[in-house]
């Protein structure tokens, strides 16, 4: 039996995704790579965003229950739109029932799953890179924004054991993996519902105490649970870089009131200086909404003061869609289609000329890469092949190299060119 999986949304689906893929190969299943050859199709869906929704009705309209493949709905609208599903799909699942996956698929599993059925996170994914790995380290919030259904869609917050987060990193670095993303919704918060007492902290000064050359990110943290500590820790662990991803989402403290955030404009600068001066050559991105119910355009010249100041690398910018269930979604709109589109614009623009001026700097400096991809082009004459990788704090760079190099190795390399996306560089020491 073929399976197929279509995943929509964050990396957190992207991690879950290659959890279904064990499973599912556990129980003898193939997974194929085209739906039309798949006996069962999974999507793992997302409710972020009305779009997000839209394209799962969408497939499901196309694809319908009666002349095709079984088709099994898990992810974020399980819990929201779960009758609607029903209608169109041949079963709904939630992502923590999904050790019964293949009973509910009609399959027995022929091999053990290692779970411990409390947690489907413990569930060996089939990864989809051989260098870089997303890790889980908690799912779902119990921060309740406004705007957000996570809460009601993934449920309330619940953090893994660090043993398997550190069993799991241990099992892949033996298998040569260089680099860790660990995720949640707000990773600060890790280890708040755990009998052990543990932090998010305490957490990393763990994995970074494994033996061996790697690197670890995390995403996503939430402005009013960053601590000193935090910070501090970042700039003492060699492991640990240079790189904080935090969701501001507004510049206006009116609207981040409304949107239940507790932080202020001016904590955010407060933080950013502490990172900065703690933190050498640090890089930051965010996430950000426009035209949230009743954003002025005095609070929106208050967020673009705040990306100004702060001087993000970059911004995941969403325009405000209201989700039904959250208090937002009460609100009146008060800001045009139109109107968020100039928004976006406007600050993507700024950022993007920030960037560039930035990167800039960096020209003739030489930088240390993880290189994860090469491609290569041939011609009649000749053959080149172009690696592809990331610096600590995030950052692409595509180089040139006079000696072959693998991916999965750290190179350094020269940086002779800046763009708004990242670098272009020669490797001057594999
Ligand atoms: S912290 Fe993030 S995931 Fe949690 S409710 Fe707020 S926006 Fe949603």
């Amino acid at each position: 039996m073929n399976f197929f999986i279509k995943t929509f949304g964050c990396q957190m689906n992207k991690s879950d995704s290659e959890r279904i893929v064990t499973t599912l190969q556990n129980a003898s299943m193939t997974h194929v790579d085209c739906p039309e050859d798949a006996d069962v199709i999974i999507l793992n869906t997302c409710s972020i965003r009305k779009s997000a929704e839209d394209r799962v009705f969408t497939f499901l309209s196309r694809n319908k229950k009666s002349d095709g493949p079984t088709i099994g709905v898990t992810g974020c609208m399980v819990n929201i739109q779960k009758k609607k599903l029903s209608e169109k799909a041949s079963f709904c699942f939630e992502i923590k029932d999904l050790e019964n996956l293949p009973q509910i698929i009609g399959k027995q599993t022929t091999k053990a799953v290692t779970i411990d059925s409390a947690d489907y996170l413990n569930i060996a994914p089939s990864l989809e890179s051989k260098i870089h790995a997303y890790i889980p380290i908690m799912s779902g919030c119990d921060n309740f924004c406004s705007y957000c259904v996570v809460p009601y869609s993934r449920g309330r917050e619940v953090s893994r054991k660090s043993e398997n987060i550190i069993q799991e990193i241990n099992e892949l670095v033996k298998k040569g993996y260089k680099a860790f993303t660990l995720i949640g919704q707000n990773v600060n918060s890790y280890g708040k519902n755990l009998e052990e007492d543990i932090n998010f902290e305490q957490l990393l000064r763990r994995i970074c105490a494994i033996d061996a050359d790697f690197w670890i990110w995390f995403v996503s943290s939430h402005p009013k649970d960053m601590s000193k500590e935090l910070i501090n820790t970042i700039a003492r662990e060699q492991k640990l870089c240079s790189y904080i991803h935090f969701a501001v989402q507004s510049g206006s403290d009116t609207i981040l009131k409304a949107m239940n955030r507790h932080y202020t404009h001016n904590h955010c600068i407060e933080l950013t200086d502490y990172i900065k001066a703690t933190i050498p050559n640090v890089s930051l991105s965010t996430d950000i909404i426009v035209g949230f119910p009743g954003e002025t355009t005095k609070d929106f010249d208050d967020t673009l003061d705040l990306c100004k100041r702060i001087d993000f690398n970059m911004a995941y910018i969403s325009r405000f869609s209201p989700r039904p269930g959250t208090k937002a979604a009460l609100l009146e709109e008060t800001v045009s289609p139109q109107g968020k589109k100039e928004r976006e614009h406007l600050i993507l623009d700024i950022l993007k000329n920030k960037n560039i001026q930035n990167n800039k700097k960096m020209i003739g400096e030489t930088v240390t890469v993880l290189i994860d991809k090469q491609i290569v082009t041939k011609t009649r004459e000749e053959k080149n092949t172009l690696y592809i990788g990331k610096t600590a704090p995030f950052k692409t760079v595509k180089c040139n190299s006079k000696k072959p190099i693998e991916t999965g190795q750290f190179v350094r390399v020269a940086i002779t060119n800046a763009r708004d996306w990242g670098f272009e560089g020669e490797v001057v020491r594999a």
